[in-house]
């Protein structure tokens, strides 16, 4: 099998390993790809966002699954370029993907199909929002309706600021405030059925104990042996499903990855929120932990025939992702300062140096003219990953690869998977 896998970052390294760790798999391709990726697949210089461009390049490739990493190009429609070349994509369609795209549509699907979530209204205008936001009461949860990469949501018990922000964003969803500790679910979906994934949590402030700005995330761990046992089958039937039979009712049946974000509140699973791709750091250490093939399971789900593959097998233990950020990060990302180390981390037992904004550049001197440095090249630079037999034994060799790593001004946390996530992160949300 052909696969080619379309984005830069650290969810398509980790997706591109997977791949070429998978003996069905003969050939993995990435557009554009990373250093990381390029020195486990073939890198192309395609802008992933270019429908026609990654289509192009699947067909010369010969390729028989496109995994499309993230959710801009989804919602941009190229999963249905690739789709129209023939070739089987993993990843929804630009209707489909209004799952993420548009708050106010993942609501509305959420309700039709009776799927447990915040309860909420979506507000036009000023006059709207406050009268939601009394009607809700705080703390506030106020969210804008289009994709915003991660930074559309405020939470907070500040009426003003939550007043601010809808006026700001124009068209919003403003929701109940849930409370529980909050775990993602990742479902492979083939537009009928699905597959859950192995639960997985994400530490999403720059900071230790949860302080700081809130960030793409800075760490994750899975599974998560503090969640109910039946979690995966309990959000099949409770959210999966249904969603997946109301989007094909709507004519534009869900194919790819429903990413599911849950509060587990006192009353149950509550939906935060719905993505069409993998989320990034979480899906790393889930994926670490797949034991049975990953391109059949995905080229199975591109092509409407989950039912013919066997549910992925996890092994045991556990797996924890360490993510290294660049100076100034979350508000700003510092680019070109000199990265060392990757290699000899990588060389830890059970480790995998995950790249997510690298780059490589020429640093020619007399000796070496061909000498090249690897630099950050984004705010979340690498993530070390390691797998162990229980979660302190992968943190341990998560940190012990991260400790050989360097670069100036890296940050990191040092609380990643210490204890599980409870409400301490929502609680440091509200005095941010
Ligand atoms: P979202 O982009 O919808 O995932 O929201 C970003 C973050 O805001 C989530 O990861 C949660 O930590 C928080 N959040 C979103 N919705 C709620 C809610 N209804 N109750 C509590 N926290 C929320």
């Amino acid at each position: 099998m052909k696969t080619l896998v379309i984005g830069t970052g650290g969810r398509e390294h980790a997706l591109a390993l997977a791949l070429s760790r998978d003996p069905q798999v003969s050939e993995v391709h990435a557009a554009p790809g990373n250093p990381g990726i390029g020195a486990i697949a073939t890198l192309h210089d395609v802008d992933p966002m270019d429908g026609d461009a990654v289509a192009a390049l699947a067909v010369q490739i010969g390729a028989d699954l496109v995994v499309v990493g993230p959710e801009a190009p989804l919602v941009a429609g190229v999963a249905d370029a690739v789709t129209e070349a023939g070739i089987a994509v993993f990843g929804p369609s630009k209707e489909a993907a209004q799952l993420e795209g548009s708050k106010a549509f993942s609501k509305g699907v959420m309700e039709a199909a009776g799927v447990p979530t915040a309860r909420s209204f979506t507000c036009t205008t000023v006059d709207e929002a406050a009268a939601a936001l009394d009607e809700l009461g705080a703390p506030y949860v106020v969210k804008d309706d289009a994709l915003a990469a991660g930074k559309g949501v405020v939470v907070t018990n500040d009426r003003a600021e939550a007043l601010a922000h809808a006026e700001a964003c124009g068209r919003v969803v403003i929701e109940e405030f849930l409370k529980g500790p909050e775990v993602s679910v990742f479902a492979v979906c083939d537009g009928a059925t699905a597959y859950a994934l192995q639960p997985a949590q994400d530490f999403k402030r720059i900071f230790d104990g949860g302080r700081g700005g809130n960030t793409g995330g800075m760490g994750s761990y899975s599974p998560l042996p503090w969640a109910p046992a039946d979690l995966r089958e309990t959000v099949i039937a409770e959210v999966v499903q249904p969603t997946l039979d109301e989007m094909a009712r709507r004519g534009t049946p869900f194919r790819g990855c429903l990413y599911v974000g849950l509060a587990l509140t006192d009353a149950g699973p509550r939906v935060i929120e719905f993505n069409v791709r993998f989320g990034d750091p979480d899906i790393q250490p889930v994926l670490a932990l797949i034991e049975s093939g990953v391109g059949e399971l995905l080229k199975a789900a591109a092509e409407g025939r989950l039912h013919e593959v066997d549910a992925p097998v996890f092994a045991d233990g556990a797996a924890v992702t360490v993510v290294l950020a660049s100076a100034g990060y979350p508000e700003s990302s510092s680019k070109g300062d000199v990265i060392s180390g990757t290699g000899n981390a990588n060389g830890v037992d059970s480790v995998d140096v995950i790249h997510a904004g690298t780059e490589i550049v020429a640093a020619p001197s007399a000796a070496e003219p061909d000498h090249k440095h690897l630099v950050t090249a984004g705010g979340r630079v690498l993530a070390v990953r390691a797998t162990g037999y229980d979660i302190a034994d992968a943190r341990a060799r998560a940190y012990a690869a991260a400790d050989l790593i360097t670069f100036p001004g890296m940050q990191r946390r040092s609380d990643i998977a210490a204890e599980p996530l409870g409400v301490i992160e929502g609680a440091a949300v509200l005095e941010g």
